[in-house]
């Protein structure tokens, strides 16, 4: 599909999700269907004899047989939440049709909600995107470049040696003619170590990989890779080279997004789950009219992860 096709697609419209999901009630049976949908299982003893009662306004299935109580939300990514389904729905769907990045403010403005309360939204939902997106595996012609955000100083001079700074590898799978298919990005130093990990995951042994001199990319052959080097000796010439027209194009397109939009700490602490909300987005771009569905089926499949988790030092699911 070409880039117009991508941008003119129709999507779900506002119309089309509150159709959907506008009521308590339907985001409920949404999430009811998707958990459980040959009917309720006990999460302790897999009886599926049960009563349902209500209490707080909260549906509660009761297992028949070990008494163990449950909501339809306990052991998703909605555990312990005291935010309707509703604004969650909305939350999912503002981050996944917009053609950009989402701010947690931007998302407090949406919903309605505190500020605190919108961050924890979008981390749990990053969080989800990025363990859906943890064992991505490109394949085929693949373009890559290192890149480097965030650790700008007041007055919009790019810190160098910025502790805010987040060096990155973006990879950008393409076809035969260097037209963007899939997307990888991972949060890393560029040490031959880190590569060959990364390359380990990310790349299939068939992988025939484009890239410049860094000479550490020369590691990406652990995986089985075969290596294309085309060294640019760096500077303004080797942007507009036609080889890396698609991961030139993609981080071009990145940082344009990025600039003003998250806070430099934030975005340094939390840029492994940045990163992966842009792979995710991207990776889905060509049907935008089930990302959403897709969205949802990964969040109720993901376990809750409570404040203390999304706020702790990276982890790698
Ligand atoms: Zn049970």
């Amino acid at each position: 599909m070409g880039i117009n096709r991508v941008q003119f697609q129709k999507g779900l419209s506002m119309a089309q999700f509150m159709e959907r999901y506008g009521t308590e009630e339907k985001c409920h049976a949404a999430v009811v269907a998707l958990r459980w949908p040959n009917g309720f299982v006990c999460p302790e003893c897999k009886d599926r004899r049960h009563y349902t009662f209500e209490r707080k306004g909260l549906r509660y299935w009761q297992c028949a047989s070990c008494r163990e109580q449950t909501t339809v939300m306990c052991g998703t990514v909605f555990e312990s939440t005291k935010l309707p389904l509703t604004t969650w729905f909305l939350a999912m769907h503002l981050l996944t049709q917009a053609k950009n990045n989402v701010s947690a403010l931007e998302l407090k403005r949406h919903l309605g909600v505190r500020y605190k309360t919108a961050w924890l939204l979008k981390h749990k939902l990053m969080q989800v995107m990025s363990e859906r997106e943890a064992d991505r595996q490109l394949d085929g012609r693949v373009e890559i470049d290192d890149a480097y955000l965030g650790g700008e100083l007041p007055g919009g001079k790019s810190g160098r040696g910025s502790e805010n700074k987040v060096s990155f590898i973006a990879a950008v799978q393409t076809t035969e003619t260097g037209n963007p298919l899939k997307v990888c990005l991972k949060k890393l130093e560029f040490t031959k170590e880190a590569i060959t990990d990364w390359a380990k995951t990310a790349l299939s042994a068939s992988v025939h990989v484009v890239s410049d001199g860094l000479w550490c990319f020369r590691a990406v052959t652990a995986a089985g890779a075969t290596q294309e080097r085309i060294v640019t000796g760096g500077g303004p010439a080797c942007v507009k080279l036609e080889q890396f027209r698609a991961v030139n194009t993609f981080l071009g397109n990145l940082k344009t997004a990025y600039s003003g939009t998250y806070h430099a700490f934030d975005f340094a602490k939390y840029a492994h789950r940045y990163l992966a909300e842009v792979q995710y987005r991207f990776n889905r771009r060509f049907d935008l009219s089930s990302i959403l569905k897709r969205l949802l089926v990964a969040a109720v499949a993901t376990t809750a992860r409570p404040e203390r988790f999304l706020r702790a030092a990276e982890h790698c699911g």
